[in-house]
């Protein structure tokens, strides 16, 4: 009888045997359904081994085996297995990240469900040229020929104002599935390319065939869309698929819209997380049968399977939504790199600001390097401003010279941002007198204020003490932690400008892809003055009549304990500044800083990534922070915090055993934000010199770790290039 091998979805590295009568090779990569304790499981096959890893008598028989769907090919099962491999996640666990559920559970998906090509019949063509009377399926082979282009997706004919008689249509022979079936790409209404577009799209089309990774850095407004769709296009022509990954669910409709507008023929499929299950699970099929040509998503449409893969493109590669943040922690756009040189393929990261990261790839010329240095319309970079705000009375936060700037845009009509710098990060104690920051003194990171137990700690090594009452460097008693609650801007900015119409963009204000949708159109149609966003602000979109970003809270993230958060900071600010001045009309971002003078503001000023880039790195590599280290952070939660900090000690003490020279592991520490959901939170840092290292070191270590007896109560997680420390 044979044995079949299957991952299953449980919290724990192990692959699960059963016998199967009728299993062959090649349902290996197959969906199955197998009894599991006292109820049933879905999961994957992955192997058909010889021999049982137990007792193979006591081994149970599968209950299904989905055979309607061509198995999973070799190359994705190397690509979950990677993910796997490489965050220490188990294999199960990672195939039900990576497969819509509906297709996991094996409940039935055709595999030739696509989205057929369809063209006017001859019959139709008798029935325009005849036209005697009309009728709206009649109306639709017009609109059919007029759209210019045939043969044409259903999807797309559907979409037609007469589409609604596309079945009356193909009934009445009028319309016909193309035969051959070999789309036509043609692409309709593309722009002239700028000189610096045409350079960057022959670098890569010319370059070597094979593994190639690539920085697309352009400014805001550079055109990097039109160079993404510019790389699609001669892949679509050369018969090959495209994969583009977008950071944000919000952001899919426009960019839906557009690809599917410059491809009327090709087949677009886009896969995120709130797909309804039937959606993502045809999706999914089609890429994996190769019916799709273009596959736009999420983070998660980086596991899609293609089979003609000619290019990943990857927009606003530095946006951390990339990163998982719960269950299988994996970067997306790490995921996208290491899939690009498994298939010998071309990569694009693109972004104005990139991650430091990418960034120093690029600049050690292990990735090229295209840029994009001007607008692609004539218009200029925004004018940033810094307003000093340490002599200053503010109002709810608000300057006199931002609310004047604010006036001005009222008067001419034009529209302001107000933008909140509220992360969630972690507050460090300062000295607005002399300027003191709580540093550590055995580390260079900075210290957390933790009010609830009133005590200063490291995060980084776990050093802590109490927080003192006056400053120590000047003696001002008036000490106090950055960042603080701005939810009352929105009613100030009603009361100071009455005759303005404010509108507040933020998660609460728009839970919903329909309500940020609305909220979109409110801000385009001209029918909001003053918005109050945060960070869902910053990303592109544009607004014609908006010319002013004020910038609140930014000092927060400038002394901010989290290594990364200046670089979020100056990313998001550029992002945000991008936003001002995109029509015809000039724009300007004011910055409320206690630190005009700091030298990320000077670099902001002048539009220069770089600058900031090199800058960023330097204090980094003398800290030795990633880049120029690897981490990886174990996080345990339970009930009472005492446990929590208690396993992570016995952790500890089991990891020194095997840590070689080159790797640290600092002291638990608890997370600020200790209590969540009722369990209290501490985390643990590693840090080592080489990514091997790590690698290496974690490998024992999650063995280890596996194979401790904790209390139910106690959860744990492994998070391998934290973005969050
Ligand atoms: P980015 O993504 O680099 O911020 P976009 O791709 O959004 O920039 O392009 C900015 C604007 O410039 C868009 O309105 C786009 O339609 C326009 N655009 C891009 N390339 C060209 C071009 N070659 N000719 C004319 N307009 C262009
Ligand atoms: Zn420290
Ligand atoms: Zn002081």
């Amino acid at each position: 009888m044979p044995i079949i091998r299957v991952a299953l979805p449980v919290p724990i590295p192990q692959l699960f045997d059963y016998t199967a009568e009728d299993a062959l090779e090649s349902d290996v990569g197959r969906c199955v359904r197998v009894p599991f304790g006292r109820g049933e499981k879905s999961g994957l096959i992955v192997g058909l081994p010889d021999a049982a890893e137990v007792d193979a008598a006591r081994l149970k028989p599968v209950l299904h085996i989905q055979r309607e769907v061509p198995p999973l090919p070799d190359d994705w099962l190397a690509l979950v297995g990677f993910v796997a491999r490489y965050y220490h996640a188990p294999l199960g666990e990672v195939v039900a990240l990576a497969l819509p559920p509906g297709l996991r559970r094996a409940d039935g998906v055709s595999a030739d469900d696509t989205d057929p090509l369809l063209e006017v019949a001859p019959a139709g063509r008798q029935v325009m040229a005849d036209a005697r009377r009309d009728s709206k399926a009649l109306a639709l082979l017009r609109e059919c020929e007029e759209a210019g282009v045939s043969p044409l997706r259903r999807s797309v004919i559907r979409a037609l104002p007469s589409g609604a008689a596309v079945g009356d249509a193909f009934r009445r022979g009028w319309l016909q599935l193309t035969v051959g079936n070999v789309p036509r790409h043609h692409a309709t209404g593309r722009p002239e390319l700028t000189d610096e577009q045409a350079t960057v799209i022959d670098q890569v089309l010319n370059a070597a065939p094979g593994f190639r990774p690539w920085l697309l850095q352009g400014v805001t407004g550079s055109g990097k869309t039109e160079v993404y769709l510019r790389l699609a296009e001669a892949m679509l022509a050369a018969g090959k698929q495209v994969l583009m990954l977008v950071p944000e669910i919000a952001l899919t409709p426009q960019l839906e819209h557009r690809v599917a507008q410059r491809f009327p023929a090709a087949n677009v499929i886009s896969l995120h997380s709130a797909l309804a299950e039937g959606a993502r699970s045809r999706g999914f099929v089609q890429a994996l049968s190769g019916h799709a040509d273009i596959v736009l998503g999420t983070r998660l449409s980086v596991f899609a399977p293609l089979p003609r893969l000619g290019i990943i493109l990857v927009d606003e590669e530095h946006d951390a939504s990339y990163k998982q943040q719960e269950g299988v922690r994996y970067s997306a756009r790490d995921v996208a790199v290491w899939r690009a040189r498994q298939r010998g393929l071309p990569v694009v990261l693109g972004s104005a600001t990139p991650s430091l990261e990418t960034w120093q790839h690029a600049r050690a010329e292990r990735y090229g390097l295209l840029s994009l240095s001007r607008r692609a319309v004539a218009s200029s970079l925004p004018k940033v401003r810094g307003v000093d705000t340490r002599r200053l009375k503010l109002d709810e936060g608000l300057s006199p010279a931002l609310q004047a700037a604010i006036g001005e845009r009222l008067e001419r009509g034009e529209q302001s941002l107000v933008f909140l710098n509220r992360r969630g990060y972690a507050p460090v104690l300062s000295c607005p007198a002399c300027g003191w920051i709580s540093r550590c003194p055995h580390c260079s990171a900075n210290l957390v204020v933790h009010l609830a137990d009133r005590r200063l700690r490291c995060h980084h090594c776990g050093c802590d003490g109490p927080i003192p009452h006056a400053c120590p460097s000047c003696g001002n008693q008036d000490i106090q932690p950055f960042g603080r609650g701005t939810q009352r801007i929105e009613a100030r900015l009603i009361e100071l400008f009455p005759q303005a119409r404010v509108l507040r963009v933020d998660r609460d204000a728009a839970r919903t892809r329909a309500q940020w949708e609305a909220l979109l159109d409110t801000i385009a149609a001209g029918e909001a003055d003053i918005l109050v966003g945060t960070q869902m602000m910053a990303k592109g979109h544009d607004f014609p009549k908006l010319t002013l970003v004020g910038v609140i809270g930014a000092d927060a993230s400038l002394h901010a304990a989290d290594f990364r958060a200046p670089e979020r900071l100056f990313q998001q600010l550029m992002q945000v500044g991008g936003r001002a001045g995109r029509g015809a009309l000039p724009g300007e971002v004011v910055i409320q800083t206690e630190y005009p003078g700091h030298p990320l503001f000077q670099h902001l000023a002048r539009h220069d990534f770089d600058a900031f880039a090199r800058m960023a790195l330097d204090e980094r590599k003398v800290a030795s922070f990633p880049p120029f280290s690897y981490q990886a952070m174990l996080r345990a939660d339970a009930p009472v915090l005492k446990d929590a900090v208690e396993f992570l000690q016995h952790a500890r003490r089991l990891g020194e055993a095997s840590a070689a020279a080159g790797l640290r592991l600092f002291d638990p520490v608890p997370m600020r934000l200790t209590r969540l959901a009722r369990r209290e939170r501490a985390q643990l840092l590693v840090e080592a010199d080489e990514r091997g290292l790590l690698q290496g070191f974690l490998l024992q270590w999650m063995k280890l770790l596996y194979a401790q007896r904790t209390s139910r109560e106690l959860r744990w997680q492994i998070d391998v290039d934290p973005l969050d420390v």
